[in-house]
């Protein structure tokens, strides 16, 4: 015998009461005994509590209410049953609708409603529906019976979590089904007390009844029928990664339902257990699939735990108190007198100081726990030992489970550190002796996250997302993301690393998608599914979601999107950037950013701000951890500057070089910004701060090149003709370094704190007296590098390699992930 019980999904519409239908007929059609528990149609019970409390009201549009779930069974009629048999079974099912109305009715009239009226009033769902579905195997000439299980189910008179006599109960089934051979067709969730009243099992208590069935007729398995593929790693509506679990033990799905997870109303575990009856865990639209078993004992699983929950809205009281230390009794005062009011606790933690006791309940209960334990603690307030009863709303508290965590160290370990990473705050921490289950309270806000964080650092180690959201998709924007979806295989093989393009910006639009754009045709998406371009409507939505593991990249040159890190950080999301703007500010505002980022434990990478894709800013960051010091650091940093002083000769006219840089684009459309210096000078600025200088813009001493007359040129032509008429002013510069056997270079210098800029002559024996085309190179001369110094030189400018620049530092957060 097995007793299949199918809940308010798998009743809901004439569709799944058609699959319904197909597994009982296909069951009895293999020979099997079967008894099948229904629920009420999904959504009834809360209709039913809905048109109690607006009667109590005297509001009539109850009515409408009834109307309707009338119409639902109604159209299950209509649809699988013989137009001949309908008018009877229409007028079966008003019989039970007209009591309903009469009920309600008296509620209206006396504005009253009491949790015995209420529990009699639910109870229509689940008689409805069953008698539909009998109806309807009736009709297709089903032997069949309809049980209305308040015959059989004995409780007490709790009403709406009413216990249950087992004794008596048992004693009951086991006599009914004696006498019939009939398919019994078993409301769910009701019973009756000894006097004959309605009484409910709890929400989502179907469960429980088909348990109860089973266990009383010894069954060899209960099968719960739902609208998922069995007991999953998580709830598959909140992590969209979850995936079913085989077999799992009794004590894990205990603590997994006690936890929030609703494909099993927990009190259905026990009688199960206490018989051995495995419990199997099916979906009524995929008839197919294996499902889930709950036994005694489960397979060897791959994982260390089995399965994470969540309980999204509930309370913290906090009794603490210097007199509670060491005084025996408190807590057991307290849990008696939570006991004696039925007050249901879902976690306690208690320091081991005893300093402080707290415990999560339903919010609803907040405000009559206060009451009631300032009322206990009266004394113990009044005299000091007791600071008072805290009250913190808007939390939730998170399970992970798993038998296998017994065996296994660190699993606490890794969930903080997860939690930490990303920016989610623990409240408070439970873990139960056995082991199985360690419960975090974190704020409401945060729970998707944290679920999904914890999800797929326990289930799929291996496999991280990172969430990006990018400004600027200009030449180097564009050649990120063509590098992104270039290496999207070797990502994933390799670094075991997904981004997920979430958010793209140009100046005109923007789109975020938290399902993820395509990397192929974010264009298209941007410019017919974006919105007006605002950055801090970017930003805000960034925050908003609330992803694991986001990061910002900045790949714009705009001098304000910098004002949104500190923000971005605060909201524990990692900033890349090329941009040099932040960094090359007041010290004030760069060491702000800087110690933000490090306290929340985000990244802040910018690698190309010196040198492009060179490796110049992690190579200082490994000397400095590893302890070298630096004596000084010089480069020639700006391709423009050393394209032109690589191929200024005496003989060349300097304005000529000039031009000729221009032309093939090494230079800002006026040439004066780059010879300026002041982009050098930021990019020094940086380094020197990077090795732990407090630095200030104005440090910087800039030699100037170019003579005043240039400098003024109203226009850029006039600059190329003031350059023409000092010619003799450059000629003698190179004049009189060839004479030397040196040539000319622009170089930044930082030494002795201090740091210079202009234009030098430098002999054969430098480091940079060979040079190339617009070749950037930097060296260090640290304690370890002194005698030849540490020297990094190729290509320092062009969107493919600062892209890639960018790119390592992605793959560089990725690593970091939990
Ligand atoms: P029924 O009407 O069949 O009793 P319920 O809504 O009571 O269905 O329970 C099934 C729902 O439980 C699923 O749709 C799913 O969203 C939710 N759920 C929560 N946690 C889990 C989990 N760990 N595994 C499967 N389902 C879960
Ligand atoms: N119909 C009841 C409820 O919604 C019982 C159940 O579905 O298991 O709570
Ligand atoms: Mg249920």
């Amino acid at each position: 015998m097995k007793v299949l019980k199918f809940g308010g999904t798998s009743c809901g519409t004439t569709e799944s009461i058609q699959a319904v239908l197909g597994i009982i007929k296909g069951k009895q059609a293999k020979g099997e005994k079967i008894a099948a528990v229904f629920s009420a149609m999904g959504g009834v019970t809360n209709q039913l509590l809905k048109a109690g409390d607006l009667a109590s009201t005297g509001d009539t549009s109850y009515f409408d209410i009834v109307k309707g779930i009338e119409d639902r069974h109604f159209t299950v009629v209509r649809a699988l049953i013989d137009v001949k048999a309908q008018s009877k079974v229409f007028a079966n099912i008003r019989t039970i609708i007209n009591e309903l109305e009469d009920l309600l009715k008296g509620v209206s009239l006396i504005r009253e409603i009491s949790a015995r009226t209420s529990d009699l009033i639910v109870s229509f769902g689940e008689r409805l529906s069953t008698t539909l579905i009998y109806e309807i195997l009736h009709a297709q000439g089903v032997d069949c019976q309809f049980l209305d299980a308040r015959k059989v189910v004995r409780t007490d008179a709790h009403f709406g979590m009413a216990a249950v006599n087992f004794e008596v109960t048992n004693r009951q089934i086991q006599t009914y089904f004696a006498k019939t051979k009939s398919l019994q067709l078993i409301t769910g969730f009701i019973g009756s007390t000894e006097k004959g009243e309605t009484t409910t099992l709890g929400r989502g208590g179907s469960d429980y009844t088909g348990s109860i069935f089973g266990a009383a007729l010894n069954a060899e398995e209960i099968e719960i029928w739902t609208d998922v593929d069995g007991m999953m790693t998580a709830d598959p509506r909140k992590v969209k990664n979850a995936f079913t679990i085989p077999t799992i033990t009794y004590a894990e799905a205990m603590e997994l339902t006690h936890f929030g997870a609703k494909v099993i109303y927990p009190p259905s575990l026990q009688p199960a257990f206490a018989k051995n009856i495995p419990i199997r865990v099916l979906n009524t639209f995929n008839t197919d699939f294996i499902g889930t078993v709950v036994n005694r004992t489960a397979e060897p699983s791959e994982y260390i735990i089995t399965g994470i929950s969540s309980i999204d809205n509930l309370a913290l009281v906090n009794l603490q108190g210097s007199g509670m230390i060491g005084v025996a009794g408190v807590s057991a005062k307290l849990f008696t007198v939570l006991a004696k009011h039925k007050i249901s606790v879902i976690l306690i933690s208690q320091a081991s100081s005893e300093h402080s006791i707290c415990f999560a309940i339903e919010p609803s209960a907040s405000a009559s726990v206060k009451a009631l334990l300032e009322e206990e603690f009266k004394a113990e307030i009044a005299e000091g030992d007791v600071e008072g009863i805290e009250i913190q709303e808007n939390l939730s508290v998170i399970a992970v489970v798993g038998e296998g965590m017994r065996r296994h160290t660190g699993v606490s370990g890794k969930l903080f550190s997860v939690l930490g990473k990303n920016g989610i705050n623990i409240v408070a921490t439970a873990q139960g002796s056995s082991e199985l289950n360690i419960s975090v309270v974190i704020e409401k806000k945060d729970i998707s996250k944290a679920l999904n964080v914890i999800h797929d650092s326990f289930f799929f180690s291996q496999a991280k997302t990172l969430n990006l959201f990018l400004v600027g998709t200009g030449l180097i924007g564009k050649a990120l993301l063509e590098q992104l979806k270039g290496q999207e295989n070797y990502l994933s093989k390799y670094k075991a690393l997904k981004v997920n393009l979430v958010g793209v910006m140009n100046s005109k639009k923007m789109l975020i998608d938290a399902k993820g754009i395509s990397m192929e045709n974010w264009e298209e998406e941007r410019d017919s599914k974006g919105k007006t371009a605002e950055i801090w409507a970017f930003v805000e939505e960034a925050k908003r979601l609330n992803l694991p593991n986001s990061v910002f990249a900045d790949c714009t040159a705009n001098k304000e999107i910098h004002n949104y890190y500190l923000g971005l950080f605060e909201a524990n999301i990692s900033v890349v950037t090329p941009n040099k703007v932040a960094n090359s500010g007041r010290y004030e505002d760069y060491a702000l950013l800087h110690r933000t980022a490090l306290k929340k434990g985000v990244k802040f990478l910018y690698e190309t701000n010196v040198g492009a894709g060179l490796p110049v800013i992690n190579t200082l960051q490994g000397l400095i951890a590893s302890g070298d010091r630096f004596e000084k650091i010089e480069g020639v940093l700006s391709g423009t500057l050393s394209y032109i002083f690589n191929n200024f000769k005496a003989g060349v006219k300097f304005a000529d070089i000039v031009r000729e840089a221009k032309v093939k684009g090494y230079t800002e459309p006026d040439p004066r910004e780059d010879l300026s210096g002041m982009d050098v000078a930021r990019k020094i600025l940086i380094l020197g701060r990077e090795i732990g200088l407090r630095l200030e813009p104005e440090d910087v001493e800039i030699f100037k090149l170019l003579p005043e007359n240039c400098e003024k040129a109203p226009t850029v032509e006039d600059f190329f003709k003031e350059l023409e008429v000092s010619n003799s002013y450059f000629e003698a510069m190179v004049n009189e370094a060839e004479a030397k056997g040196e040539v000319l270079r622009f170089i930044a210098t930082l030494e002795n704190n201090k740091i210079t800029i202009g234009v030098r002559s430098i002999g054969k024996t430098h480091p940079f007296y060979m040079m190339d085309g617009a070749d950037n190179v930097i060296s260090f001369t640290t304690k370890r590098y002194h005698d030849r110094p540490l020297v990094i030189k190729g290509p320092g400018a062009g969107a493919e390699v600062t892209a890639s620049g960018v790119f390592a530092d992605i793959v560089a957060i990725g690593s970091y992930l939990a």
